[in-house]
């Protein structure tokens, strides 16, 4: 048998030269896009949250760039940060061997981002925008619920709390009612039919305790007064103060009051379970996401108008085109689009179904119906006309009047389609929104054409898959971070570091790192007496010099990359 030759493998062994960290990294790793897209952008919003003197501090761009990538490898723990940052070598090249705290880390997560984050993802995507990747012209928006970092079972919802307050609010006044009539209340008001307020209840509770100083009281009741004073008028405050925390939503979590309860996709228990969480909505382009927003409504709907509003707030400019699906199409979300002159390929709710062959041939849905727009009538099946009522104001859950017109039949008795056209007692009564008939009727159009075709192909491809990416690949289902602000750092931070991961899959090293190259390309020239022209190196980067430096003097590679 030959012998087997073994590897040395001396931990004892010195290096001849002392090693360096930016040997070990990769030149094609992301965590170099990183350090340099953050090292292009102006980092002066977090700069002004320092308040200077004192100890030294962290330099704030090292601990940004520790977090985007302690985010791209799905690492959001503090702790685990800090463990990193003492034992792997990306981290240490990354960071210049810092090593904060995870103390240290999160405060400046949820508190010296707090401002700023916001920037700096917009500079990120400028740059985005800048070297080509994405146009800021198209923007895919879609929408997910993300679980927040609140105990499930902390609800508070709307309902139960208008019940019990009502309930409480009536036993209170039936006993003051009461009390009054005992102690032969002086001031004798008529009881107001409003519904009372706490402020109501303190003030009649304040009269009667001014009456009874005067007379002697039984026992009894000057306990009913006490119990209602500390017991019932308490609990009216408390149910005030959830009411206004919840605004306008049906529900919140004790833990975190922000969140709201909704319906999750991730369903564990299969048991429909709503859990405390935000909905997050993005605006994604070739994969890279342009634009987010944390809302604490679940319904998507709503959301579309303030999140275009935030793009526009963001960059500076609107986009000419949206493209997202059947959750955003209302009749208030296409009027804003058309206003903005933005180009909505954005389905509404039939808009597959109406256009099956038995949606189309069903001559029973009020969708088929002649309509003779002249003179205001709809013609049924049985030929009829159905005459046109009246108008009628509809309020959606956003505020938005709509107008419906109505429009009814003349005789539906002895009809022998009766039964396969309505269930209704009497005639048939149809309701038209004439103005969303006609956003669909161009939307419809709009998105059979060619293009839109390709935006609805694509659509599934770009925020469904970034979510994808980001909730699946990147185990992120839960923030940790509390509250609207927290959400929202939290999430940006994700954003960015799935931007960096998709520039560096589609080689944005290479077009970051140019400056690098060029260096290179331009010693490359001087390569026989190198080392001796150090100082002709000319315009070359503060951040690559480093680099230069390693692979000249140590390495000798100057035509690793001619
Ligand atoms: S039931 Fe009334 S609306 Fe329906 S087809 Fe007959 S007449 Fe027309």
């Amino acid at each position: 048998m030959a012998k087997l030759a073994i590897k040395s493998d001396n931990q004892q062994q010195l290096m001849l030269l002392p090693p360096s960290y930016e040997e070990l990294v990769p030149l094609t790793h992301p965590v170099r896009v990183i350090n340099s897209v953050i090292n292009r952008i102006d980092l002066k919003e977090i700069f002004s949250s320092y308040k200077g003197g004192g100890n030294s501090c962290f330099n704030p761009a090292s601990m940004l760039k520790i977090l985007i990538f302690a985010y791209l490898n799905n690492i959001h723990s503090c702790r685990k940060i800090e463990q990193q940052l003492k034992e792997n070598v990306l981290y240490m090249w990354l960071s210049g061997c810092i090593r904060p705290d995870f103390r240290t880390l999160n405060y400046f997560r949820s508190k010296r981002l707090k401002d700023s984050f916001s920037d700096i993802f917009t500079q990120v995507v400028e740059l985005l925008h800048e070297e080509g990747f994405v146009s800021l012209d198209v923007q895919y928006i879609d929408g997910t619920k993300i679980e927040s970092m609140a105990n499930k079972y902390t609800f508070v919802w709307r309902k139960s709390v208008e019940k019990n307050d009502e309930k409480l609010k009536e036993k209170t006044r039936i006993v003051l009612k009461q009390i009054e009539a005992q102690i032969n209340f002086d001031e004798n008001e008529t009881e107001s039919t409003e519904p009372l307020c706490v402020e109501d209840f303190q003030e009649r509770l304040d009269k009667i305790n001014k009456q009874i100083e005067k007379k002697s009281t039984p026992k009894k009741i000057r306990k009913q007064i006490e119990k209602i004073q500390h017991e019932n008028i308490a609990k009216m405050q408390t149910y005030k103060d959830q009411l206004a925390k919840m605004e306008g939503r049906n529900s919140y979590s004790k833990t975190d009051p922000e969140a709201t309860f909704m319906r999750m996709k991730e369903d564990a228990m299969l048991n429909g379970q709503l859990k405390p969480g935000y909905n997050i909505q993005i605006a994604t382009e070739n994969q890279f996401i342009t634009n987010f927003a944390v809302f604490q409504r679940p319904t998507d709907t709503m959301t579309l108008i303030p999140f275009l509003d935030s793009f526009k707030k963001r960059y500076n400019r609107q986009s000419k085109i949206a493209i997202a699906d059947s959750g955003y199409g209302s009749e208030q979300n296409y009027e804003y689009m058309m206003d903005l002159e933005i180009i909505p390929y954005v389905k509404y709710n039939y808009f597959h179904k109406e256009q099956k062959r038995n949606h189309k041939n069903n001559p029973f849905l009020s969708a088929n119906f002649y309509y003779n727009e002249k003179e205001n009538y709809y013609i049924c099946p049985m030929g009829q006309h159905m005459n046109f009522v009246r108008n009628e104001k509809r309020l959606s859950d956003a505020g938005f009047t709509s107008t419906v017109s109505i429009y009814k039949a003349q005789r539906c008795e002895g009809c022998f389609l009766r039964s396969i056209c309505h269930k209704a007692k009497g005639n048939r009564v149809i309701e038209i929104n004439h103005k969303l008939n006609k956003y669909r009727e161009y939307v419809r159009d709009l998105l059979n054409t060619q293009e839109g075709y390709y935006h609805r192909s694509k659509r599934p491809v770009e925020p469904e898959a970034v979510f994808g990416q980001i909730k699946q690949n990147g185990m992120f289902r839960r923030f940790r971070l509390k509250g609207l602000k927290g959400a929202e750092i939290e999430f940006g931070l994700k954003a960015l570091a799935h931007n960096m991961l998709k520039l560096a899959a589609k080689g944005g090293f290479l077009s970051f790192l140019k400056a690098f190259c060029v260096t290179v390309l331009f010693l490359n020239r001087y390569n026989s007496s190198l080392l001796g022209h150090l100082d002709k190196r000319g315009t070359i980067e503060d951040e690559n010099e480093q680099l230069f430096d390693i692979y000249v003097k140590k390495r000798g590679y100057l035509t690793f990359y001619c």
